[in-house]
């Protein structure tokens, strides 16, 4: 069994609540355990559940795009939980340059996760999905409701409906073998450990790499995509990852819920933040040239309120969390910083 140190794991403890379990535990597979939402998610497992019952697992230890692999990866580790974070990921440039390889690579995890894992006897499934699954033209605050309305953003479909059949799968998995799953939609994510590369990185990560470089090179400006106008909602991966415990032994099995702070911010404004936290004092210059993406886009958290959990941290603290750790890890590129 691997048996990885992922090192890291931020120190914050989310406002904790206890709830009835519907199950018992026994062991808990994590895929895509040294990924961005895996790191904020194993600390928070490994304390609620205990540290021997949480297994997490990267591309290096199994290739899940294999399905022999993920049957023995199964075998060997024993999970009656998955939390099945494994897939592949990017901005909208790679996106936009990759489609066929998101469509693939995203498909092939949720069949191959899905089967091998209700065939194996596999309890319950937790599995994200992205809020750009919900449909190009949706009436922002979006609600559940609206997921299969429409054709998302056409930029990120072809990774976006890859991932939604993961809705389909847990259906379709608890019909005929009658194993479980949570399905959550986080809203635009950041936090520690995220990827602050260009091409894959989104707009949290971008803006702080580009400050602070900016800083540190004293340069003048800083350029920034579209018009600074789009308002996004931004939800600190700690807070998501906070909300895993409940979603595997406080509920049987839920239809996607909105997991996200139902704050909407501006893009403009957002800029305006990590400018005050990183210390860049130069201009700000927006190119209306590059893709800016829904005009605007927040969602609904009254599911989510109703199963009684939030995303409460503020964004100023969170952003603050995330350039600390992004500025002690950048001069070595340590705690495993993607650049
Ligand atoms: P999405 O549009 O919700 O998929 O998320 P993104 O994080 O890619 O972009 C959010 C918004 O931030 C868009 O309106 C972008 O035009 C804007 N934006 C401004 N600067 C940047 C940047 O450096 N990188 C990215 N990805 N987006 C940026």
């Amino acid at each position: 069994m691997p048996a990885i140190d992922i090192g890291g794991g931020n120190n914050y403890q989310a406002p904790f609540r206890e709830w009835g379990k519907i199950m018992t535990v026994e062991r808990i597979l994590v895929t895509g355990a040294t990924g961005f939402l895996g790191r904020h998610t194993l600390p928070v497992l490994r304390r609620h559940f205990g540290a021997d019952r949480v297994v997490g697992v990267s591309s290096r230890d199994y290739d899940l795009l294999d399905r022999g692999q993920v049957d023995r990866m199964l075998a060997e580790i024993r999970p009656d939980v998955i939390v099945h974070y494994a897939a592949y990921c990017g901005g909208n440039l790679s996106n936009m340059q990759f489609p066929a390889d998101f469509y693939y690579r995203n498909t092939m995890f949720v069949a191959n996760v899905f089967d091998a894992a209700a065939r194996a006897g596999v309890k319950k499934i937790v599995y994200p999905m992205g809020g750009c699954s919900y449909p190009a033209d949706a009436v922002s605050p979006i609600g559940e409701d609206q997921l299969w309305r429409g054709y998302p953003q056409k930029e990120s479909a072809a990774y976006s409906t890859a991932k939604m059949m993961g809705a389909v799968a847990a259906k379709a998995y608890k019909t005929q073998f009658g194993m479980n799953a949570a399905i959550l939609i986080p809203g635009n994510m950041y936090g520690e450990y995220d990827n602050f590369n260009a091409l894959a990185g989104h707009v949290v990560s971008g803006m702080i790499r580009r400050y602070l470089e900016a800083r540190l090179s004293g340069a003048a400006e800083v350029v920034m995509w579209g018009s600074g106008r789009p308002t996004r909602d931004f939800v600190y991966a700690g807070d998501v990852a906070a909300t895993i415990p409940f979603f595997i032994e406080g509920v049987e099995e839920c239809d996607p819920v909105n997991v996200s702070s139902g704050r909407q911010t501006s893009i403009k404004e957002l800029a305006e933040i990590i400018a005050g936290l990183t210390g860049f004092q130069g201009e700000i210059r927006w190119d209306t040239e590059k893709p800016e993406g829904q005009l605007d886009k927040s969602f609904r958290i009254d599911r989510l309120r109703a199963l009684g959990l939030g995303c409460p941290t503020p964004l100023q603290e969170g952003l603050a969390r995330t350039i600390a750790w992004f500025t002690a890890n950048y001069a070595n590129q340590g705690d495993g910083l993607r650049l």
